[in-house]
């Protein structure tokens, strides 16, 4: 019986882990400098939390939700996004007390699962590294997070990125535009396609956000959004932008952008690369926003909140010629079976000091070692026969400059790092 990965799902093997890591670790880097801290949370919550934040009508929702009922009879799902289940943690362990510094930051990694139709950048179970802050309503947060986003993605190397920002205003500005919006499209309504008829009745934001082509059509001559914002709404857009310009970040502004989740509100932004990798257009690599009422939506206190996710597949395109490096000190090779026992002794004791080291498993002869040594790329190479033992020294040789000297077990056991420095002219 042969089985197989599940549909638009990978796996992530040694050789592609280790730019996994490096991904991983800078990440974490670059969120400590903007004091952001980790949280992990749950990969399944119970379904009302992602439905009630993104909105039944999201597709996220509506068609990509991993649902299922547990033996208890409750309705779960795999998180599709990290910040309602992040949302729903700062309510339950009353991150919002006092005693807390504010904003509160947090970033988050790991996997996410949406039913989608598989292809490149675009899996079933993905991966985001995500971050929000929440208690601030300052338009200098919101400048600050895509700030921290650029910093991210050019501190993997990524170039030409293109940043959209708009605004969704407060409640009262969305209520004006809906309006507006459905005076627009109710004229069309009989050529929707026959999910934005239905977004129509219950969420006609949505339909600026449809995939299908003919809506895409109509929605081209929509009213703007930022036409109906409220004074303190265009204020708030107007000092996000003025920071990203003292930021020295290029924005373009795209009011159409609506972003796929019902919970954002004010600024919302999109970060993308039209790097050959991704054929041509512009591909979103990294997306998010102001959620102002999230918290309260989710039985928690009244809580200004924003935030973003980084899409780590869609990154690792952008970075898939990146070779990283994992090094190897020292091969020790056991000259005869006699030695093999000394050479495992050996390695132990580089280990211990800190050393990366390997060894041989396979009673290889002396010659396929010495191969598997220069293949592993090792610095040097401890060589251990009948001579070696007798006298309780090592042969350790350079393996760039081919030079070679025996140091006794003692030495390496105890000091190795500075028998090496010395070999390696470090
Ligand atoms: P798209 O329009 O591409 O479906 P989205 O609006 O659904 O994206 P978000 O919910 O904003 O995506 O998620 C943030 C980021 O996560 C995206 O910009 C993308 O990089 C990544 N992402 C989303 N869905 C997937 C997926 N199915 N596979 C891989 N990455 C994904
Ligand atoms: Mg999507």
């Amino acid at each position: 019986m042969n089985y197989q990965r599940p549909k638009g799902t990978a796996d992530i093997l040694p050789g592609q882990s280790e730019l996994w890591q490096y991904v991983e670790d800078t990440a974490r880097q670059i969120f400590d400098r903007y004091r952001y801290r980790e949280i992990r949370t749950p990969i399944f919550e119970s379904a009302d939390v992602f439905s009630r934040t993104s909105g039944e009508t999201s597709d996220v929702v509506s068609k990509e939700m991993y649902v299922f009922e547990d033996k208890g009879g409750r309705n779960m799902a795999l998180r599709p996004e990290g910040t309602a289940g992040v949302v729903r943690a700062y309510n339950e362990n009353k991150l919002y007390g006092p005693e807390f510094a504010k904003p509160y930051k947090v970033y988050y990694m790991g996997p996410m699962f949406r039913y989608e139709r598989p292809q490149s950048g675009r899996q079933r179970q993905f991966h985001q590294i995500g971050v929000e802050a929440f208690g601030s309503n300052s338009p200098l947060l919101d400048a600050e997070t895509i700030a921290l986003a650029r910093d991210l993605l050019t501190g993997f190397g990524a170039k030409n990125l293109k940043f959209v920002i708009n605004s969704l205003g407060d409640p009262e500005s969305r209520k004006a535009f809906h309006q507006a919006l459905v005076n627009y499209l109710t004229p069309f309504k009989d050529e929707l396609s026959d999910d934005s008829k239905i977004r129509l009745e219950k969420n006609p934001l949505r339909i600026l956000d449809s995939k299908d082509r003919h809506d895409q059509e109509i929605v081209k001559n929509a009213p703007s959004i930022l036409d109906y914002l409220t004074d303190d709404a265009t204020e708030h857009f107007n000092q996000t932008k003025a920071a990203l310009t003292a930021l020295g970040i290029d924005y373009v502004v795209d009011s159409t952008m609506v972003r796929g989740l019902d919970y954002y509100n004010h600024t919302i932004f999109e970060v993308m690369s039209n790097d050959k990798v991704f054929g041509g257009g512009y591909t979103t690599i990294l997306a998010g926003g102001r959620y102002n009422g999230l918290a309260e939506e989710l039985g928690g206190p009244e809580t200004p909140g924003v935030g973003f996710a980084m899409g780590v597949e869609r990154l690792m395109l952008l970075l898939q010629d990146r070779v990283v490096e994992n090094e190897l000190t020292a091969y020790i090779v056991a000259i005869d079976s006699a030695a093999q026992t000394a050479a495992l002794r050996l390695a132990t004791k580089l280990r211990e000091q800190g050393a990366t080291v390997d060894m041989d498993f396979m009673n290889r002869k002396a010659k396929a070692q010495f191969k598997s040594a220069n293949k592993a790329n090792a610095k040097l190479v401890i060589t251990i026969g009948e001579k070696e033992l007798t006298n309780q020294t090592a042969a350790v040789k350079n393996m760039s400059t081919s030079e070679q000297v025996d140091v006794p077990f003692a030495d390496l056991d105890t000091k190795f790092a500075d028998v090496a420095a010395k070999l390696l002219g470090e």
